[in-house]
This record gives C-alpha cells, sequence and structure tokens, in this order.
C-alpha cells in the first residue's frame, strides 16, 4: 500500500484565535463573490460562511475592515459588481452597520477606520475595481497596508491566486492568519489526503478530462478506486472503442485516458465508467432517452448516466467510507438530465462516509439536490480545493505560513 501522502496543511500557520483584536485594525480578506442577478443575491452561501470570523473578530474588539472581490469587473464603473447588496445582507445578518468604502486609499477611510464603533465595519468597495489587485501591485498593497494591523484571510475560494489582498499584502505585515473558514477547509480536505478512512473513492465528472488530470494523478495512489461520469467518462470510453456518438470527448486525452485505463488496473484499484447513459440529439434539447447498453448511437450524444450507471455508482458509494465528489454526472442544469447527478448526491446523503464535495458546480449541484446539508463538507472554493488537493501551494496560505529552516 502507498504511504499516506504528507501534507503541510495549516503547519506554521496562525489562526484569528492567535492575536490579541482588541482595538486593533483587523483587515479581513473575504470571499464574498456571490452570484447577483440583477442586484439581487441569488447564493449567500459564501457570505454564510465568512460569518463566524466576522463575529469572532466583532466579539473581541477588532476595529474590523472586510474586503473581498466580486466577479471580474472592467473598472471602478462597473457597478453590475459593486459590493452594496453584499453590505446590505451582511448588515441584517449581523444587524450592525455596514460603511461601504470606495476609496480604501484616503485620509476619510483612514479616519473613518479610527473612530468605528462597537457594531460598525468598513466592506472596501470590490477590491478588483483596482487594477493593482490582480496583478498582486505592492503599491496597491502599500495603500491598503495604513488599514492594517492584524491580517485575516478567510477568503479560501480566492486563495489560489496571488492578488494583492491575498498575497502583497500580508507581506507587508507582520501579524497575520487565517480565519475560521480557511481552516474549516483545510482540515476537511487533508481528511482526503492524510489517512483517509478506507475504502476511498473520488467521484469524478464534469466537462473536461483536462481539468481533472492533476488531481487523478495526486490522488491515484491514494484512494481505492475512481468512477468517473458526466462528459469525462466518453473520453475514457472512447479510449476503449466503445462509440460515444457526438458526445463531448477530449480527442487529444485518448493517449492519456488509455493511460490512465491500465495504471488503475495495475495499481489493483477499481474504475467505474459509465453503462448506459440519458442521450439527446442536441446538448440544447430539454428531453433524452436512455440507452439500452454502453454505446451510444452516431447521431446522438450522452447528456447524463443511466438508471444501470446510477445502480452500480451507488453500490461504490454505500461500500466507500471516504468519498471525494468533484463534478456534475451530466447537464444537471436541464432539469431532465439532472437525474445522475442528483441520484449521486442522494446516495451520498444516506451514506455514512466522510463525504467531501468539492466546489463550483459539484457544490451548485449539491445545493439544487436538497442534499446539501448531509454532506460532511461542501468547499466553498472550487479552483482552489482543487488544487490544494492535487499539491499545488496556495500563494494565500504559503504567505501566512512561519518560515522554518
Ligand atoms: P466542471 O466545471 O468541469 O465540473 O464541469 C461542469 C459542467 O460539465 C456542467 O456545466 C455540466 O453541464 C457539464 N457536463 C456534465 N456532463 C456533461 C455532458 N455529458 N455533456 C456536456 N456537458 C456536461
Amino acid at each position: 500500500m502507498a504511504a499516506p501522502i504528507a501534507s503541510n496543511g495549516l503547519k506554521g500557520i496562525k489562526t484569528i484565535r492567535d492575536f490579541d483584536l482588541q482595538d486593533k485594525k483587523v483587515f479581513l480578506r473575504l470571499d464574498l463573490n456571490v452570484p447577483l442577478d440583477n442586484g439581487k443575491i441569488t447564493d449567500e452561501t459564501r457570505i454564510l460562511a465568512s460569518l463566524p470570523t466576522i463575529k469572532y473578530a466583532l466579539d473581541h474588539g477588532a476595529k474590523l475592515i472586510l474586503a473581498s472581490h466580486l466577479g471580474r469587473p472592467k473598472g471602478p464603473g462597473d457597478k453590475s459588481n459593486s459590493l452594496e447588496p453584499v453590505g446590505k445582507r451582511l448588515s441584517e445578518l449581523l444587524n450592525i452597520e455596514v460603511m461601504l468604502t470606495e476609496e480604501p486609499d484616503s485620509d476619510a477611510t483612514r479616519a473613518l477606520v479610527n473612530s468605528l464603533k462597537k457594531n460598525q465595519v468598513i466592506l472596501l468597495e470590490n477590491v478588483r475595481y483596482h487594477a493593482g489587485e490582480t496583478k498582486d501591485a505592492p503599491e496597491f498593497a502599500q495603500a491598503l497596508a495604513p488599514l492594517v494591523d492584524v491580517y485575516i484571510n478567510d477568503a479560501f475560494g480566492a486563495s489560489h491566486r496571488a492578488h494583492a489582498t491575498i498575497h502583497a499584502l500580508p507581506q507587508m505585515i507582520k501579524e497575520k492568519g487565517i480565519g475560521f473558514l480557511i481552516e474549516k477547509e483545510i482540515q476537511f480536505l487533508d481528511q482526503l489526503l492524510v489517512n483517509p478512512k478506507k475504502p476511498y473513492i473520488a467521484v469524478l465528472g464534469g466537462a473536461k478530462v483536462s481539468d481533472k488530470i492533476a488531481v487523478i494523478e495526486k490522488l491515484i495512489d491514494i484512494v481505492d478506486g475512481f468512477v468517473i461520469g458526466g462528459a469525462m467518462a466518453y473520453t475514457f470510453l472512447k479510449a476503449q472503442n466503445i462509440s460515444v456518438g457526438k458526445s463531448l470527448v477530449e480527442t487529444e486525452k485518448l493517449n492519456y485516458a488509455r493511460e490512465m485505463i491500465a495504471r488503475i488496473e495495475a495499481r489493483n484499484k477499481t474504475l467505474l465508467l459509465p453503462v448506459d447513459h440519458v442521450v439527446a440529439n442536441s446538448i440544447k434539447d430539454t428531453a433524452g432517452e436512455v440507452t439500452s447498453g454502453v454505446s451510444i448511437p452516431e447521431t446522438q450524444l450522452g447528456v447524463d448516466i443511466g438508471p444501470a450507471t446510477i445502480k452500480i455508482f451507488g453500490e461504490a458509494i454505500k461500500n466507500a467510507a471516504t468519498v471525494f465528489w468533484n463534478g456534475p454526472m451530466g447537464i444537471f442544469e436541464t432539469p431532465s438530465f439532472s437525474k445522475g447527478t442528483f441520484a449521486i448526491a442522494e446516495k451520498l446523503a444516506n451514506s455514512n462516509a466522510v463525504k467531501i464535495v468539492g466546489g463550483g458546480d459539484s457544490a451548485a449541484a449539491a445545493e439544487q439536490s436538497g442534499y446539501a446539508s448531509k454532506m460532511t463538507h461542501i468547499s466553498t472554493g472550487g479552483g482552489a480545493s482543487l488544487e490544494y488537493l492535487q499539491g499545488d501551494k496556495l500563494p494565500g496560505l504559503e504567505v501566512l505560513r512561519a518560515r522554518t529552516k
């Protein structure tokens, strides 16, 4: 059996508990990047996930400055990406006054911070309104530094990016650490890397094999098996000369898929692929039909896993003690192609395994299935959770780690 893979996890990283916050200017970088529809928040998961750290800082007497990005604004004039609705919601949830500030680098803002009273916080307007943010510009970080005695990063979903409020700024600050959300994320993700309970399976889906190669490579020595659905599966099926019709296939990854199948077999591990499918004539169809076997007719494409596959995948989940799920089993955004994805969520909900869901589409699918509350953990960061699992160093964490010789 392969040795457990070491993870640096939270080694050498302080948490908000380690600092005296009383009357200190606490700069809290959050991921308040929520989806908005005409200025209305359509999913407030990330706001709710940020509350414990905000509350802790307030309860410990901090002068609190909140910062986040939202979307990819074209510039300060792009009001569709304003954090204003987020500020309003925070104010309601915490029963505090949230003062939205457009100019972090101004005497007015610095004066406001110093005069903050109990139950008042400052929310900096979308940090991506400043070109220096995504460039990790020291000048932008320098402009923010006077607002910071203690720097806390709790923006897990942005920690894989070397951006100014994640990376350049904490380099200028002595007292720095993480909040409760990141602490929880890393503790759960480490359960997938360090001595996971066995049997351990990774249920992977979504659009592309290429997005998941690095995580497959990392997990191949740790898991007992892979369960692969979604469009990803068609590349693996085609690699075995099974006809997949017009289904999404990454032709340039066929060789990789062939090698991967051989490597999984050589390690005596399991690889489960769909044995039947829901197929349609076009990706835009709203209804499909179930195939009688694994082959997909020339004129059709796979849009979801079929009922026999659901049964087989369900058994594997039932027998597992740890499950990592990343990626939907079909085009779950179309209601009649969502059955496979939601069935996987249901099987996970009914299992006693440690079940950890990667962020992004899988988090949305778990939410829509109605089973989100039954998962052990749903990551708030899609890209960040995958990068962490595949062994990449997250700039937002590394910058907080005390150097050891
Ligand atoms: P990812 O971000 O790689 O997890 O991919 C998520 C996307 O994969 C979702 O938008 C799904 O609609 C899409 N997807 C899943 N299964 C299929 C499929 N059979 N054909 C096309 N797209 C799919």
